[in-house]
């Protein structure tokens, strides 16, 4: 029985995996970690092609059933030796929003997240970005709309902001719900999100940058000259000053305005 509260919606359809894998650019010198293989449909698949896999389980009992799995794979394997599959995954009984990700070498994540946890485990891994190179997430659709969300769009906001300013997301395809079992709610989007080695924008002081992007949309419908007065009470001389129009809207402003505004609040 899958277990609801653990975002367990599977994905058996081979071809949909591979088209994933597909989507993650993996190649036999990459190292991956999987959040959340389940039943190790994916993981297999990965395991053929990178160098390592490292799979990230919270679910005791999908872990051991898989775990049971690779084992048995491994000793009926006649060539022991070798560095690939199935003697590449790295089978782990944790929770991927506590694992150590800032010791690896450099990885890409490849996962279909539980639901439950979406954007706690977007932010986590973006907080440990130092060795990741890309991530490729199946999540609902509506958050891959809003992670690659674009100005003057109602998609456009905090998470298209926290995502974009490190990294460049794609969304590659749509995921039916029907392919899940059991069938979620809703239908499903792979993105894929290539982590910059530094961030699109020069910003002096990051919190202060996430402030005005919070403090804007919080009250996205008001004239940025309002809805930023608990940044400043100057704020629409410093608007003025930064060339941005006190009476635009937050998600009228691009990264590189709102970057603008920040390094000249830090300055004023
Ligand atoms: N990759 C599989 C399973 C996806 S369902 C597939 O595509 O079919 C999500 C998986 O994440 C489940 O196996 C669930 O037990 C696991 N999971 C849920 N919360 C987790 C957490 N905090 N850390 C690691 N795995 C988690």
């Amino acid at each position: 029985m899958a277990k609801k509260y653990l975002g367990q919606n599977f994905l058996f359809d081979p071809s949909i995996l591979h088209r994933i894998v597909e989507a993650a650019d993996i190649t036999h010198n990459d190292t991956v970690v999987e959040i959340g293989p389940g039943p190790g449909t994916l993981t297999k698949i990965l395991a053929g092609v990178a160098k390592k896999v490292i799979a990230i389980e919270l679910d005791l009992e999908l872990y051991t059933k898989l775990k049971e799995e690779i084992e048995k794979i491994k000793s009926s394997h006649p060539f022991t030796h070798l560095p690939t599959y199935p003697f590449n995954i790295e089978l782990v009984h944790a929770d991927a929003l506590k694992y150590h990700y800032e010791e690896l070498e450099p990885f890409k994540v490849v996962a279909n997240i539980p639901y439950y946890i979406t954007t706690p485990i977007i932010f986590r891994l973006i907080e440990a970005r130092k060795n990741l190179k890309s991530m490729t997430l199946t999540i609902q659709k509506e958050v891959a709309q809003r992670i690659v969300g674009k100005p003057n769009t109602k998609d456009y906001g905090v998470l298209s902001i926290a995502v974009q300013y490190y990294g460049k997301p794609e969304l590659k395809f749509i995921i039916p719900k029907s392919a899940f079992r059991p069938v979620p709610k809703v239908d499903s989007a792979v993105i894929h999100i290539e982590i910059f080695e530094k961030p699109t924008v020069t910003v002096k002081d990051e919190k202060l940058f996430f402030r005005i992007v919070k403090t804007a949309f919080s009250q996205r419908r008001k004239m940025l000259s309002n809805s930023l007065k608990p940044i400043s009470k100057d704020i629409r001389e410093i608007l003025t000053n930064a060339k941005i129009d006190p009476n635009r809207r937050a998600e009228t402003l691009s990264i590189k305005e709102f970057a603008i505004l920040a390094n000249s609040i830090e300055s004023a």
